[in-house]
C-alpha cells in the first residue's frame, strides 16, 4: 500500500502527486492497462487529491523536488468524489449521460443497464464540453473522468480531441482505457499516459486477505489467476460462480476459433437467446482475449488480461498476425455498437461469429 491508500502503482502516485504539488498539472491524463488493474480507482483518487479541502503533505522528498500530497478522504469534495456525485467531477461512461446538474443518478460510476448502449457517444462528449467551458461550481478544478474510453465511438473520440487541442483553464481531463493502442493516436499524444502495471502476486494476495478477508488458499489462487490485477481478483472473490463462468466462456471461445462455420452459427444462434447483459459480458471477455493476442503478436510487452492463459495466447499469436487480431477487436466493438442501436441480435452475433479469426 502506498501514500494514497492504493495497492501498487507507487510510481504513478508519486508522479501525479508531484505534478500537483509542483503546479505542473497536465490538461489530460490517460490511465491505461488491462481491466481490473485499478485505473478507475487511481483516477478517482487523483480527482480527490486535486480538489481536497485539507490535503496533507507526504513525507519529505529529495531536495529540489516538491513534496506530494494526499487527500483527507473526509471533506465534502473527497466524500462526493468517492460517491461519484461531485458536480465538478462528472464521470462519463458507456451510455449514461453525465450531467453536473442531473440528480437522476446519484452515482454514475456504475455499469449502464441493458438497452442504454455501452459506448460513450458523441452527445455525451459534447455535453461534457459545454460543462467544462464554464468555471468550476465549487472546486478548484473541474476533473471530468471518462471511463473505458476505448469503447467510445470514433465520433466521440474526435469530439474530445477538440477539447484536448484547446483545453479550457482549470480543467484536468482523466481518461481510462484498456490500452492506448485502442484509442486514436491523436488523443493519446495529447495526454500524459500512465501505463499501469499489475502489482506483484504476493501483494495482490496480501491485499485480498487483509482488505477483503479472502481465505488463504483462495486468495493465493485468485492472485495468481489475476496476474496481479487486484480489481479483477476482488470481483472474482465476491462471486464464486464468476470465475467458473469466465473459464467456461474462454474454453468455448477457443473451441470456436477452431470450429467450422456451421458450429459458429449455431453458437451465435444460441447466444442470441441469452439476456443482453450476458452478451455484453461475453463481448467484453472476448475483447480482452483478442487484445491479449494482439499484444502478444506485436510483442508490445504490456501486461495481459488473461494472465493464466499466457501459453495459449502466445501460441495463437504465432499463428494470427496483429492485423487479424486488430480486426477481431474492431469486429467485437462494432457488434457491441450494433447491439446498442438495437440491431437484430442474432444477425449481429452471426456476423461476428463469421468475422472472428479461424484456425484450421
Ligand atoms: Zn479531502
Amino acid at each position: 500500500m502506498n501514500d494514497w491508500d492504493i495497492v501498487g502503482h507507487e510510481w504513478a502516485v508519486e508522479l501525479l502527486s508531484r505534478d500537483l504539488a509542483g503546479g505542473r498539472l497536465r490538461h489530460a491524463y490517460l490511465f491505461a492497462g488491462p481491466p481490473g488493474i485499478g485505473k478507475r480507482t487511481l483516477a478517482l483518487k487523483f480527482a480527490q487529491v486535486i480538489n481536497c479541502l485539507s490535503p496533507s503533505p507526504l513525507p519529505p522528498v529529495p531536495a529540489g523536488e516538491a513534496a506530494g500530497v494526499r487527500a483527507c478522504g473526509e471533506c465534502r469534495p473527497c466524500t462526493l468524489i468517492a460517491k461519484g456525485s461531485h458536480p465538478d467531477v462528472p464521470i462519463v461512461h458507456s451510455g449514461v449521460p453525465s450531467s453536473t446538474t442531473s440528480s437522476r443518478r446519484p452515482s454514475t460510476a456504475t455499469r449502464n443497464s441493458p438497452g442504454e448502449g455501452r459506448s460513450i457517444k458523441i452527445d455525451q462528449v459534447r455535453d461534457l464540453e459545454r460543462q467544462v467551458s464554464l468555471a468550476p461550481y465549487e472546486a478548484t478544478y473541474r476533473v471530468p473522468i471518462l471511463l473505458r474510453f476505448h469503447e467510445a465511438t470514433t465520433g466521440a473520440q474526435n469530439a474530445l480531441l477538440k477539447t484536448l487541442e484547446e483545453p479550457p483553464p482549470q480543467v484536468v481531463i482523466l481518461l481510462t482505457a484498456d490500452s492506448p493502442d485502442l484509442l486514436l493516436p491523436t488523443i493519446v499524444s495529447r495526454c500524459d499516459v500512465l501505463n499501469l502495471r499489475p502489482t506483484s502476486i504476493a501483494k495482490a494476495k496480501e491485499a485480498l486477505a487483509q482488505r477483503r478477508g479472502v481465505a488463504g488458499e483462495r486468495a493465493e489462487l485468485l492472485a495468481h489467476l489475476s496476474g496481479g490485477r487486484l480489481g479483477w481478483a476482488v470481483r472474482m472473490s465476491e462471486d464464486e460462480e464468476r470465475l467458473a463462468q469466465r473459464n467456461e466462456r474462454l474454453d468455448k471461445l477457443l473451441g470456436l476459433i477452431a470450429a467450422p462455420r456451421r458450429a459458429r452459427m449455431a453458437y451465435a444462434e444460441a447466444l442470441a437467446k441469452r439476456p443482453r447483459e450476458e452478451v455484453y459480458e461475453l463481448l467484453d471477455l472476448w475483447l480482452t482475449w483478442w487484445r491479449d493476442v494482439l499484444l502478444a503478436s506485436s510483442h508490445a510487452g504490456a501486461p495481459f488480461a488473461n494472465a493464466d492463459r499466457i501459453e495459449i495466447i502466445r501460441g495463437l499469436a504465432d499463428r494470427i498476425d496483429p492485423e487479424r487480431a486488430r480486426a477481431a477487436i474492431e469486429a467485437i466493438r462494432k457488434t457491441g455498437e450494433a447491439i446498442d442501436r438495437n440491431a437484430n441480435l442474432r444477425l449481429a452475433l452471426e456476423v461476428l461469429a463469421l468475422d472472428l479469426p479461424a484456425l484450421k
